[in-house]
């Protein structure tokens, strides 16, 4: 077996490292053993990438453990659904000074791939330790609704809690007539005399409130308002926990008024957070690039990010997949202090691998996410146009890779992750799990090496007109 070459560490008398197995990885540890489980094997013990090696790691080790990370001036987050992607990730954070958010899975992601928060952590732990990244890393707990889902991501030792709070945001004010907006509100003479036909510098922009946009607010947010200081009472207040606001999964964007109604809001009640997600304009949808005016982008980003200097956080930007049109605008207005959030990319890349190396297998996923695709959409928002993929038996193998480059087929290869994964033969052994697995385990350089360009570029983009 193979030693990772970044991978030896030494603590006290005790000497840590990580083997290439055939199958799997395997910890290597010489000296007294701190109690690490595993098999005694020529003098050395051989431990397994369990959870428990993984805890112990994190406490002899301590980068290899997460830890709050928003302070810092730049942040990112991809997300890693496999569990393999980290190495190629840290290739990007070797290069530039953004702070990786290694380990980040909704709720929903983890239902659609079959995994727990304790796993996903656990592979970023390993990956750190594998590839002696000293950095400090965070792990998010990404899009939590509930209580529970909370207290889920707490107890397994996350170190960013993102609240969303789209069940609270009420979406059906936005298309209400004045007069409904009128008869819906209930008033509320302090927010009034806060609020209500006043206008707020910031820095050289300024933000208006007359009574209609007041009123539309306070209906849309005050649930939310009360959701977010509930959480942050209950969980994040006196802790060291980072804490994101999401008020994204909207059916409408957030007016930069509505952004400011909801900070200022948050802050006067005494909630202190890292970050907030508001949803732009136009369109951020998975995987491809931004869909919209980038005038208008420009206009409101210019809002948006003055708003957050001045209450002290940073702007979150969910979604951020495959943004390149907007990242150069984003790195510039909020002058190279954000938070992006990709996930969905890096399970593409791993994909185009798939086509590309095994032409057959990728076939056969194409073929079954074509017909998965209706359930995919009860899960993402899309506006895939499935007549504009290239029909496989037109395309030879060395054309499957492009696929990768077309944004119907993207979408239509990320939306379908968590059926793909999870398909059944029928007695009951994964269809394509084990394969696909296999596959990108002897491919892995040809992975980081996608992983490296395609992540890099997202950050090359972020920075290129940051101004000096
Ligand atoms: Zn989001």
């Amino acid at each position: 077996m193979k030693t990772y070459p970044k991978s030896i560490h030494q603590t006290g008398a005790v000497s840590v490292s990580m083997l290439r197995g055939a199958d799997a990885d395997v910890l290597s540890v010489s000296g007294p053993n701190p109690g690490f489980a595993g098999e005694e094997k020529d003098g050395v013990l051989l431990a397994p990438l369990t959870h428990e090696n993984a805890a112990l790691l994190r406490k002899l080790f301590p980068f290899t453990a997460p830890k709050p990370i928003l302070e810092s001036v730049r942040t990112f987050g991809v997300g890693d659904r496999l569990g393999i992607a980290a190495p190629g990730h840290l290739r990007v954070f070797e290069q530039y000074d953004a702070i990786p958010v290694l380990a980040q899975q909704s709720i929903r992601e983890l239902n659609l791939t079959g995994r727990t928060y304790a796993d996903v952590l656990d592979s970023a732990t390993f990956a750190v330790f594998r590839e002696d990244f000293q950095r400090g890393f965070g792990a998010d707990g990404d899009h939590l609704k509930t209580d529970e889902e909370v207290e889920y991501a707490l107890s397994n030792g996350y170190t960013m809690i993102t609240l969303d709070c789209s069940e609270q945001i009420r979406n059906d004010i936005t298309d209400m007539t004045d007069a409904q907006v009128d008869a819906a509100y209930s008033p509320d003479g302090e927010l009034e005399a806060l609020y209500c036909n006043k206008t707020f510098a910031v820095e050289d922009q300024t933000v208006t409130f007359d009574e209609q946009e007041f009123r539309r607010a306070c209906l849309i947010y005050s649930a939310a308002l009360d959701h977010a200081v509930h959480v942050y009472e209950t969980y994040i207040k006196g802790g060291s926990v980072d804490f994101e606001i999401s008020i994204d999964e909207t059916m409408t964007p957030t007016t930069p008024a509505q952004h400011y109604f909801v900070a200022s809001e948050l802050l006067r009640r005494g909630v202190r957070f890292a970050t907030v997600a508001p949803r732009f304009c136009g369109e951020f949808q998975k995987g491809i690039d931004y869909i919209g005016d980038l005038d208008q982008f420009e206009a409101e980003m210019r809002v948006h990010a003055a708003i957050a200097r001045k209450f002290g956080y940073k702007l979150s930007i969910h979604s951020g997949s495959d943004k390149f049109s907007v990242f150069p605008i984003i790195g510039r207005l909020t002058r190279g202090n954000f938070h992006v959030k990709t996930a969905g990319t890096s399970w593409l890349e791993a994909m185009r691998v798939i086509a590309m190396v095994e032409p057959s297998l990728y076939r056969e996923v194409h073929a079954f996410a074509l017909s998965a695709f209706h359930e995919a959409t009860k899960y993402y928002h899309v506006t895939t146009d499935l007549n504009k993929v290239a029909p496989l038996k037109t395309l030879s193998d060395a054309q499957l890779p492009a696929l990768f480059d077309q944004n119907d087929a993207r979408q239509l290869i990320h939306i379908t992750y968590g059926l793909i994964l999870n398909a059944k033969n029928e007695d009951g052994t994964f269809r394509f799990r084990g394969r696909l697995y296999r596959c990108w385990r002897e491919n892995d350089t040809l992975y980081y090496d996608r992983l490296e360009t395609h992540i890099g570029r997202h950050l090359k983009l972020l920075y290129s007109e940051i101004p000096q």
